[in-house]
């Protein structure tokens, strides 16, 4: 199929991005080869899909962007990629993106930062950074990310393109690079609704690998709706605040608009425990990420770390040079709020606190509204090196994306307009299991929003 060179020059093309980690070379090879076997029935057949490089593969090495996985080469693949692959589609690369998806500009990775593809002085977002910025510069039509606090989400709001998070238990996390467990989805970035949404419905289904996939079919994909007539939409008002950005409110407000001039009914509501979301989830995402990032000692995966003298020392040195600063940082968070003395101060406060935000979005949806909305990220894109060297400033612009993976619940980003050229992204939050109506929504939504418009 000569496509597949198409799609490999279209990939290497978007070198300049450094959004992918697989070498030109391999790309090119195997991407010949797998459309020489892909299965022609497939409903994705020949579609190209780039995959975050913390999905185990068996075409490409699996680094998450970091160096103590620097070459490995998975033994076994993802259980969504082997679903992709029945389905007829093409793994189209690794793509890069901060180590162990600990981050939110892809300015973490071990390999550079990703450049913005619409500015080159800023950030894609992160974690996720790679595969946003692909699927916006129009390499491939759709991209698997991973999700556990917004890191498909808030790339794709930066980059101006479709980012879907899936209810946790929707899609398994086999071979998925586990950060933190109990908030982890393998998402997907698509260049619209439907490109996202159709390789969401593949992925998605039971799996008897993942125990904490839940025993359901695949996502059954909705209609393209004529109205929102019938739906009720949640405003949450903590997700407003006076000092949002006021071309991002600006954004929002045009698509409540046109929300409405689609019949849909609008009421604010209102989730108290929001304030605490940001914190609650910097507790439990580094407790659970030091508990799955201690098996990487030098033994086991990846490279050996030399000047070591004995077992100690071999995980010292291993561990020290293999992790990047972001990472380090997390374990020795996520090993103090887990330690004796610190437990019931930090983690199981935390779990408490997570229990409540959970209660809060049961709440609005018991009084009757069927999906939020909310800005997807509190300002667009920022600038490479900006929150560096403060990691709450970075911390803080997940506000709006952490809550739904604390609650488990789906949740997605499409572009709803453009301040000075940079795309800013609205968020549709749904009940658990019911992504079917937030595609609904957003489909409606992507019809009449002017996408690429200043607000
Ligand atoms: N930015 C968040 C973090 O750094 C979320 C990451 C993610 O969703 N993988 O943890």
């Amino acid at each position: 199929m000569s496509d597949a060179r198409a799609v490999a020059d279209r990939l290497i093309k978007a070198k300049r991005l450094n959004a992918l980690l697989t070498p030109a070379k391999d790309l090119r090879k195997s991407l010949l080869a797998q459309a020489e076997a892909a299965r022609t029935t497939g409903v994705l057949y020949g579609m190209p899909v780039a995959v975050k490089d913390n999905i185990c593969t068996l075409e490409f090495t699996t680094t998450c962007g970091s160096k103590i996985l620097e070459g490995y080469q998975s033994p076994y693949e993802a259980t969504a990629i082997t679903k992709l692959k029945a389905a007829g589609a093409l793994i189209a690369g690794k793509t890069n993106c901060d180590e162990f998806a600990m981050g939110s500009s892809t300015e973490h990775s071990a390999y550079g930062r990703v450049i913005h593809p619409l500015d080159k002085a800023r950030v894609p977002g992160g974690s996720s950074g790679g595969s946003a910025a692909l699927v916006a510069a129009g390499a491939v039509p759709a991209a698997l990310g991973s999700d556990t606090g917004g890191s498909v989400r808030q790339p794709a709001a930066f980059c101006g393109v479709v980012g879907m998070k899936p209810t946790y238990g929707r899609v398994s996390r086999y071979g998925l690079v586990a950060f933190g467990s109990s908030l982890d989805q393998i998402g997907v970035l698509g260049r619209s609704v439907h490109d996202a949404a159709r390789v969401l419905s593949v992925i998605s289904g039971r799996d008897a690998r993942d125990s904490t996939c839940e025993d359901r079919d695949p996502l059954r994909l909705p209609t393209v709706p004529e109205s929102l007539q019938g739906f009720v939409i949640g405003l949450p008002k903590e997700y407003f605040p006076a000092e949002l950005d006021p071309a991002v409110k600006r954004a929002c407000d045009r698509a409540i608009r046109m929300m409405k001039e689609l019949g849909a009914a609008v009421r604010e509501v209102s989730l108290p425990h929001t304030p605490y979301a940001v914190p609650t989830y910097y507790v439990i995402a580094p407790a659970e990420a030091s508990s799955n990032l201690a098996r990487y000692d030098g033994v086991r995966y990846g490279p050996r770390f030399d000047g070591h003298q004995d077992l100690h020392a071999l995980y010292r040195t291993t561990r020290g040079q293999g992790f990047g600063p972001e990472v380090r940082r997390r374990i020795l968070v996520g090993t103090y709020v887990l330690s004796a003395g610190y437990y019931d101060a930090y983690y199981r406060r935390a779990q408490q606190m997570r229990a409540l935000i959970a209660q809060d979005f049961r709440n609005a949806f018991d009084r009757g509204v069927d999906l939020l909305f909310t800005p997807t990220v509190p300002a667009p894109a920022f600038k490479a090196g900006e929150k560096l060297s403060d990691p709450i400033a970075m911390y803080m612009s997940d506000i709006f994306t952490v809550t739904a993976n604390l609650a488990g619940l789906p949740a997605m980003s499409l572009p709803i307009g453009r301040v000075k050229g940079l795309p800013i992204g609205g968020q549709l939050i749904g009940q658990a299991f019911l992504e079917d109506e937030m595609i609904e929504a957003a489909y409606a939504l992507e019809r009449v929003v002017p996408a690429t418009d200043e607000a």
